[in-house]
């Protein structure tokens, strides 16, 4: 019987919990490098930079090269996508549902629905060396929007919302690192963020030129109406 892989790890995806294994993995796999450890990823430690093959694949000369079906790319471009977010499978489908709904560009309403969850907020603005990592701080109540307290990682920001950190969790080593190497924060034209006073305020809505992410979000769109 042949096993089709693409179609195998889609289905292992949708009935799995929150990947737990190596983050650079995930890197690798996808053929490109996705930011999930923070400092690391723009250090000489990150893995990609090191091994840029496949996990399983050394030495057998395809790496990224590997042939993939036309299926296989739309999937890995939504997976990319998804791990990027570090979202599971029926969440990223639940954003894909609100954008078809919402009037305008599907791709680009979705991309607008992930780049303005809480936890990328938190982490574009470099209060979190990573996204993972601004999950934690969210859940564990160190961020306010508004003047109140949000500890839900997927909260959807709007535009005039104030993010803050709570005043008794500023010196946090995390959150001061975090602040501390931040250096790419001043790029981004739909927000502006105090970095002496903890806090960033969201100017607009992203449009796509805005969202850094080098993703070609039409395939994603492709692969859900299928
Ligand atoms: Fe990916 Fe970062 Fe690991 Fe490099 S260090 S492979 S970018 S997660």
């Amino acid at each position: 019987m042949v096993v089709d892989l693409e179609k195998l790890e889609e289905y292992k995806g949708r009935n799995m919990a929150r990947y737990t294994g190596p983050s650079c993995k995930l890197c690798r796999r996808e053929g490109a490098k996705l930011f999930i450890k923070g400092a690391r990823c723009n250090s000489d430690k990150c893995a990609f930079e090191r091994r840029a093959y496949i996990p399983g694949d050394h030495g057998s000369g395809k790496g990224f090269r590997k042939r993939l079906s036309d299926y296989g790319i739309h999937l890995r471009e939504k997976q990319k996508v998804r791990r990027i977010y570090g979202i599971l499978e029926k969440q990223f489908r639940k954003y894909f549902t609100m954008a078809a709904k919402k009037s305008g560009v599907t791709g680009e309403n979705l991309l607008q629905f992930l780049e303005t969850r809480l936890d990328n907020v938190v982490f574009r603005m470099g209060f979190a060396p990573s996204r993972k990592s601004a999950r934690q701080i969210i859940r564990h109540g160190h961020i306010t929007v508004n003047g109140r307290k949000v500890n839900i990682p997927s909260f959807l920001v709007k535009g005039e919302d104030v993010i803050e950190i709570k005043e008794k969790s500023r010196q946090m080593p995390l959150i001061q690192e975090a602040i501390e190497s931040s250096t790419e924060v001043e790029v981004y034209e739909w927000f502006q963020v105090e970095k002496d006073n903890f806090k960033g305020k969201i100017l607009s809505i992203p449009t796509r030129e805005q969202i850094q992410l080098d993703v070609d979000e039409r395939l994603i769109v492709e692969y859900y109406s299928k």
